[in-house]
């Protein structure tokens, strides 16, 4: 990579978009400046399902969610919950959610979702190639799993899309994926095999990446929330953060769930909505898993990772909160042995439940590129469902943005000014 200085850049939030931006710019020659409100490791990047996912080309606002989540809405160890709230903001996101729930709107995006996914899967690679990361990266492919014949039905069709987009995935039959997972007895009519999908472990992956860039001379000031901007002339100048000012050349906003409070202060809209989920960890016995899976009628994701099996799920729509609602927790745990009958996982204490917001876009589209109306600021956020997956594609965009290079793939539809 390019080693000259360009200049100074200052990003915002420490979460996977922030710390891989940093990442490139830092290898890109860039003088790079990082505040995080915490200590970074209180964001939603540490105890994610840890999975790189091609196979999520379909947004999350898609034909028949709208239904499903109305009657999970009255199940309260469902997968889904939106709190009922008549806040304006929930409105107007739910409405925008609604007019993006379509088959055209799917049919425009897969295409570029597939590829953001794709380049950032092969950027993973590259980054344990060349810098010696450790982070269990592994490309044994999820096995989504299902028990109905409907959701036979609906992930077959999906998997036969997935095709025509050129993904490397299989369906199997009982007995084929019974062989993938030879140590666990699997309670299932089959499983659709995304052999495109990879996981990792991300608390190495966060770990290695804060001490990397730290290295490497990126300026990381931990407790330091940003509380305002300066901006002359249509462009940012600096970034308050109480009595404190930072001034740069260039500037990124990420932020995850609070982004659209952040960049509110810069008089932007980008609206985002927490969405709530949570996982624990399980250390199995002799019944290891080898895959991770996805238990698609309790969308239950389940992951094998640092010697332990991490399971996490449920999408609570609602305002920012650290309310931990272990009856959602038990869907999760219940859920377990109807697939996988031998693994018995008892219900974790609360405190070792975490917990995290997925930064979710009305259209289930992230937010990558330059601001309209300040000239020197590239927004990376709104990764929703697919976040950590789409971390290095973040960070590599946001460099060559910066470094005024074309990007290697298409970022229009993610064009961070589309509900300004
Ligand atoms: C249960 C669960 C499972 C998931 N599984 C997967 C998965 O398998 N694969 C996948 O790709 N994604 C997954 N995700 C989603 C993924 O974790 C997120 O999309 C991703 O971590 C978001 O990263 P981020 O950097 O945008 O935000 P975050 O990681 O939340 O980081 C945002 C940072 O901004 C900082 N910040 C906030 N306000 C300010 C301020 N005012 N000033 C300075 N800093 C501020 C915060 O402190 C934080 O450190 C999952 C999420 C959940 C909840």
């Amino acid at each position: 990579m390019n080693q000259e200085n360009k200049g100074s850049v200052l990003i915002i939030g420490g979460g996977i978009a922030g710390l891989c931006s940093a990442y490139y710019l830092v290898n890109d020659g860039w003088k790079v400046t990082l505040l995080d409100r915490g200590d970074l490791k209180d964001n939603c990047s540490y105890g994610n399902a840890g999975m790189l996912v091609p196979s999520h080309f379909t947004p999350l606002a898609a034909p028949g969610i709208v239904a499903q989540g109305i009657k999970w809405m009255f199940n309260s160890r469902s997968p889904f919950y939106v709190k009922p709230s008549l806040s304006t903001k929930l409105v107007s996101w739910g409405l925008k959610f609604m007019k993006h729930a379509n088959a055209s709107h799917v049919q425009l995006s897969a295409p570029s979702i597939r590829d953001l996914n794709l380049l950032s899967s092969a950027l993973y690679d590259e980054m344990v190639k060349r810098d010696d990361f450790a982070f269990e990266l592994q490309h044994k492919g999820i096995l989504m799993l299902y028990k109905t014949e409907k959701m036979a039905e609906e992930e077959i069709h999906l998997a036969e899309t997935a095709k025509s987009l050129g993904l490397d995935v299989a369906a199997l039959s009982k007995e084929q994926v019974q062989q993938l997972e030879p140590h666990a007895r699997l309670d299932v009519l089959g499983a659709v095999h995304y052999r495109c999908d990879g996981h990792l472990y991300p608390q190495a992956l966060m770990t290695q990446l804060i001490a990397y860039v730290r290295q490497k001379g990126v300026f990381i000031h931990e407790h330091t929330a940003v509380t305002g901007f300066e901006s002359s002339q249509g462009s940012l100048r600096a970034v308050l953060a109480g009595s404190k000012k930072f001034a740069a050349d260039k500037f990124v906003l990420t932020g995850g769930a609070w982004l659209p409070e952040i960049a509110k202060k810069a008089g932007l809209n980008i609206p985002l909505m927490p969405g709530k989920g949570y996982s624990f960890m399980y250390k199995p016995g002799e019944h290891t898993l080898m895959h991770p899976s996805l238990l698609l009628e309790a969308r239950v994701a389940v992951t094998p990772m640092n010697g332990h099996i991490r399971f996490g799920g449920t999408m609570e729509l609602a305002a920012l909160n650290k309310v931990i609602h272990m009856n959602r927790v038990q869907g999760i745990v219940d859920a377990i042995p109807r697939y996988y009958p031998e693994l018995r996982v008892p219900m974790p204490e609360k405190k070792n439940v975490w917990f995290g917001f997925r930064p979710c876009s009305p259209d289930g589209l992230p937010y990558l590129g330059y601001s309209r109306r300040l000239k020197n600021l590239v927004i990376a956020g709104g990764g929703g469902m697919m976040g950590l997956s789409l971390g290095p594609a973040f960070g590599k965009v946001v460099s060559d943005l910066l470094g005024e290079r074309q990007p290697l793939t298409a970022i229009s539809l993610f064009n961070p000014n589309r509900f300004a």
